[in-house]
């Protein structure tokens, strides 16, 4: 049976046609297959019509104009040869170029999302309008995944807002609001959600007056004409801009940047030939793989409930109550008013309780438009936030977050004297990130109502936070987590109890792993640039100084007691902490720092007193060697985890891992990678270190892949 229609025609005046996009039971516009077709169809029929001034193209879904193409589609022909994709990319474009030489007006009247495909949809017609809600979006988010705009989005945005801007958009991939898109050029203007359509007819007849959009359909399809000066002074410029931000480790937008400078001097047609050609180098690659991969899990985490059961819903949540005042909870406060939830901060002392509170106003009066406080933002946010020393104040608060120091019986003093004040209802949740849920749920009233919500530091920034199930812990319990985890804006991943968590479970065997390196004569610097070049953030010598050397000593004892087995105790670690080398926070670690300071550390002369007496060999390793000494463990552990069934899901691993520590997105994820090497490779890469000790034997699971040819993601 046919699929209901996605785009339907209507007449809004006599003589203006609008072209409604609705794709049925789906939350967003998707540029599939069957809606280009359909598209082509109608302005099969429309062409042909000598009736028309005007053209209107809007959506039949608020707030939502078009999400993109449909990735899963360009998945389906990941494989196919690079004549595919340039006819892919040029078949689209010379649709959607389509709207740029009817007979009449073409005007698009976005309300909401109009990103991607949707948004050279959009570029291809005469005329943009935007509704000035903060829903209402533009932008070409391709170079997320690993190309960019194959639609003629680099050859007409150019020509429409001027190359220096198009370059910044498409190489940038973020998206803008109607009033930057009107300030670009790209919109004529905004207005009103209920203004909208009548704004759009009115556009139509003054471009049919004034004839203007003719002018500008010429304009648009001839070259650029900038001088080689302006060309070589945009390239070098953008080129080091780009190569800064990326590291050399993401093409595509140093690939977008040289087609739109190839094209800028060719007419229309001829720079998107050039966009389809070079297009169809990225596609298939496996960084573009990678990076699919990741926009999957996002896509599946947004979807996911945690829990499988359909029939449980979350409960609705207005208050929040959080304990602690310090570094988390004042960010988990913050995070919580900020999505509009009434919030009440605790503290034991009055002065931590004030020093948190003005943190919190300050956090939350920040706007990122104007890059300061904003006074709208204090008065919409400040009166929902409570700052109290009386534990009793947090009685009426739907959820209870205890974020105090990590300490079990501190912890568990004040469950004692939270838990009989709460509602039935009430969550007390945990965001410890060593103490075990079970451990903490002992001896609670309630403990199906107790749940781990383990956010990272700093709140703000990080988008992971680990919600972990208690023996006890109910569905329902997880899933309202959960869902408040997203009201956040964040990614909750759902575990179940075990020492580490999973972030912090997989980052240690990589953080201990480094430290063995040290000793057998692997120079810091090395080590450090090794997982740089693999992608991280940062190296893990670097990362010691970051977290603290001794949060990372506790949280090592903990993990020794945990797998005694492969967690090795380093002398290293032990001599760094009774040096009182504690990293950033106390001047020196791994490097030595400015007082007061969160600069970039230096070399540190009297390090070599502490790291020499303990070197055990030394050996010269290669960056390739280094980088299977700290990736190989992990992923190993990730194995564990697997056969442990602390994860519901692989993809859980690499999502936490890309939003908890900053895995490299452009290798897909942990596991991903792990399948990309296959298991095979792997056992053959641990043959050399088994000798090392449990920490590098093969796991059951990684053997049978390896018998099987098997695959994580499969
Ligand atoms: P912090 O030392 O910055 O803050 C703790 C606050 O709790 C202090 O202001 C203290 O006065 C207050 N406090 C202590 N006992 C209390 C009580 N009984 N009632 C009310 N307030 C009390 O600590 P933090 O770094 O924010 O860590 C808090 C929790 O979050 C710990 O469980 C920690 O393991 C966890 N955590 C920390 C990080 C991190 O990187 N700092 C990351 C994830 C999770």
């Amino acid at each position: 049976m046919a699929s209901a229609p996605t785009i339907k025609l209507s007449m809004i005046e006599d003589d203006i046609a609008v072209l409604t996009l609705d794709e049925p039971d789906k939350g967003a516009n998707i540029l599939s297959r069957h809606v280009l077709e359909e598209l082509a169809a109608h302005l099969d029929d429309l062409e042909l019509r000598s009736d028309l001034a005007g053209l209107i193209i809007c959506s039949g879904k608020p707030g939502m104009f078009i999400a993109g193409a449909d990735i899963r589609e360009f998945v389906a022909a990941q494989d196919e040869p690079k004549e595919v994709f340039v006819e892919m990319s040029s078949a689209g474009r010379r649709l959607f170029q389509r709207l740029s030489q009817t007979p009449f007006v073409t005007v698009a009247a976005i309300d909401g999302i109009c990103v991607g495909g949707g948004a050279e949809l959009a570029m291809w017609c005469d005329r943009r309008l935007m509704t000035d809600n903060s829903k209402s979006q533009i932008g070409f988010p391709e170079v997320k995944i690993g190309i960019y705009p194959g639609w003629g989005g680099t050859a007409r945005m150019p020509r429409i807002i001027g190359l220096s801007n198009a370059a910044e958009l498409i190489c940038g991939g973020e998206n803008v609001d109607g009033k930057a898109a009107t300030a670009l050029g790209f919109a004529t203007d905004t207005v009103p959600t209920a203004d909208l359509m009548p704004a759009a007819v009115a556009l139509v007849r003054s471009e049919k007056a004034s004839q203007s959009y003719l002018v500008d359909r010429q304009r648009w399809a001839a070259p650029l004409g900038m001088n080689d000066t302006e060309l070589a002074f945009l390239a070098v410029t953008s080129q080091a801009y780009i190569q800064q931000q990326t590291k050399g480790q993401y093409p595509a937008p140093l690939a977008a940047l040289a087609v739109m400078l190839q094209g800028a001097n060719l007419d229309v047609n001829a720079a998107c030939d050039l966009e389809a050609n070079g297009i169809a180098d990225l596609f298939g690659t496996p960084i573009n793989r990678a990076l699919i991969n990741v926009f999957f899990l996002i896509d599946r985490n947004k979807k996911d409930t945690g829990i499988e059961a359909a029939d449980v819903t979350p409960r609705d949540l207005k208050s929040v109550g959080v304990f602690g005042a310090g570094i988390m909870g004042g960010g988990i406060a913050a995070a919580t008013a900020r999505r509009g939830y009434d919030v009440a901060l605790n503290d034991l002392s009055e002065e931590y309780l004030q020093k948190g509170l003005r943190a919190v106003i300050e956090e939350v009066s920040y706007d990122k438009s104007i890059k300061g406080p904003s006074i709208n933002k204090a008065l919409d946010v400040v009166p929902h936030i409570d700052g109290t020393t009386d534990v009793a104040d947090l009685a009426g608060c739907d959820l209870v977050i205890e974020a105090i120091v990590e300490n079990p019986d501190a912890k568990k003093q004040l469950y004692a004297k939270i838990e009989p004040l709460l509602g039935d209802d009430a969550i007390l949740a945990s965001n410890t990130s060593t103490i075990p849920i079970t451990r903490l749920s002992q001896g609670l009233a309630r403990p199906e109502k107790f749940v781990g919500i383990h956010f990272f530091n700093p709140v703000r920034k990080m988008m992971l936070v680990e919600v972990i199930r208690g023996p006890e812990t109910t569905d329902e319990t997880v899933a309202t987590a959960v869902a408040y985890v997203k009201k956040l804006g964040k990614y909750p991943i759902v575990c179940n109890d075990g020492p580490g968590f999973v972030v912090n479970r997989l980052l240690l065997p990589y953080m201990n792993e480094a430290l063995e390196l040290i000793l057998e004569g692997a120079p810091i610097k090395q080590i450090d640039r090794a997982a740089k070049s693999f992608g991280m953030p940062m190296g893990p010598i670097t990362l010691y100084d970051v977290v603290g050397l001794d949060t990372a000593y506790h949280a090592g004892g903990i993990m020794k007691e945990a797998f005694p087995d492969r967690v090795v105790e380093s002398p290293l670690i032990t001599a760094m902490y009774e040096a009182g080398r504690f990293g950033q926070k106390s001047g020196a670690g791994f490097f030595a720092y400015a007082p007061g300071q969160k600069s970039k550390g230096k070399d540190d002369p009297t390090l070599a007193a502490i790291v020499d007496p303990l070197i055990r060999k030394q050996q010269a390793f290669s960056d390739e060697q280094i980088v299977d000494r700290l990736f190989l463990p992990m992923v190993l552990e990730a194995t564990r985890l697997i056969e442990d069934g602390i994860v519901r899901n692989v993809r859980d691993i690499d999502l936490g891992l890309i939003f908890g520590v900053g895995f490299p997105p452009f290798r897909g994820g942990l596991m991903f990678w792990a399948d990309h090497l296959g298991a095979a490779t792997i056992m053959e890469k641990l043959k050399p270190y088994e000798s090392i000790g449990e920490r590098f034997r093969p796991t059951e699971l990684l053997k049978k892949m390896a018998t099987n040819d098997g695959k994580f993601y499969d």
